[in-house]
């Protein structure tokens, strides 16, 4: 049997009679793969090998419309597969809706469905990816005395795996995100993929930031360069602890966006989403480049005015970035 497959997006605006279809381009299976690798191991204890994993479409009553992917990856103990539902390709749908649009082919008030088909294909897309092993140390510990010593950070839904952060660890990035300002800065979440030993449930808990002290920081973005990284894992190896990068934070600085969030006052700012929980176009590249294992978060520390700062925390759901809660850890 062939893996290769042809995708296409069809849109579907509401006031017109029929679709519009464009053919996908290579699509990142890579978060998926990083996905069902988690997945194996917290649900089944089965630890990721290297090799090959398998991306492959679930048809819709026989197809070529799809309604989820399923993915293959090497384990310790064989093959595991996990699910995707469509929505995996939903940022994708919404670029591609996006280009319509500056194309003249849909308007952006334009109400819109979408629908992904896929056909194999020799001249398709190769849906073999590389899996990179996945076997971090689990600490043995107990989830509940890390959550009676800890406080909800914002309410949301429920989240697939439980991260904890030291309050002091937030402190320290809000600090330097205070000095920075208005310059951005950043650095790396240290940490431990933990074990409940009774429910067998995996955490993370993170153990220190590493700031990024050659990140090169403007008013507006970060950008990470490889002496940045160079420095931070030289400092880890001097720490010498087992820590692993379970993420990043860096700062954002509304309080000096002279043209948006720098002109209003902090009440509003404390109420914007802009200006409190923004991960942008180049945060996600970054997360997705540099952060793409399942278990990677990204905290960013919000300078508002009078320097106050409020955190934000995003990661990994079902393979797609978006805001998660997470654990304060009031004490270590
Ligand atoms: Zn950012």
């Amino acid at each position: 049997m062939s893996n290769n497959y042809r995708f296409s997006l069809e849109f579907y605006p509401k006031g017109l009679n029929g679709g519009l279809s464009m053919p996908l381009s290579r699509p990142d299976v890579q978060p998926a793969v990083e996905y069902a690798q988690f997945e194996a191991l917290k649900q089944n204890g089965q630890f990721p090998t290297r090799g090959s994993a398998l991306f492959r479409p679930s048809y819709a009553n026989g197809g070529p419309g799809l309604n989820g992917f399923a993915i293959e990856v090497p384990t310790v103990a064989g093959v595991y597969q996990a699910e995707l539902p469509i929505d995996y390709f939903a940022d994708t749908a919404k670029d591609y809706q996006a280009a319509l649009v500056s194309a003249g082919k849909l308007t952006a008030d334009e109400e819109c469905q979408w629908a992904m088909s896929a056909w194999e294909s020799d001249e398709g897309i190769d849906c073999m990816a590389p899996a990179v092993e996945l076997n971090p140390e689990l600490v043995a510990s107990s989830i509940e005395e890390f959550i009676g010593r800890s406080k909800m950070a914002c309410e949301r839904e429920a989240e697939p795996f439980r991260v904890f952060v030291p309050r002091d660890v937030l402190e320290e990035t809000a600090d330097l995100a205070r000095a920075a300002s208005p310059m951005e800065c950043g650095g790396v979440l240290l940490g431990n993929l933990h074990q409940d030993s009774r429910s067998r449930e995996l955490f993370a808990v993170i153990t220190a930031q590493i700031p990024a002290m050659k990140a090169v920081g403007s008013e507006l973005e970060l950008r990470f360069t490889p002496d940045a990284w160079e420095s931070v894992r030289s400092a880890v190896n001097l720490r010498k602890r087992g820590e692993i990068w379970c993420g990043w934070w860096h700062s954002h600085t509304p309080v000096a966006w002279a043209d948006s969030c720098g002109q209003c006052p902090i009440e509003r700012q404390r109420q914007c989403g802009y200006a409190t929980r923004l991960f942008s176009a180049s945060d996600r590249t970054l997360h997705r480049t540099v952060f793409a294992r399942a278990f990677a978060i990204g905290i960013v520390a919000n300078v508002l005015a009078g320097n106050e700062v409020i955190h934000s925390c995003f990661g990994w759901r079902q393979g797609r970035i978006g805001a998660r809660r997470y654990f304060v850890a009031e004490d270590r």
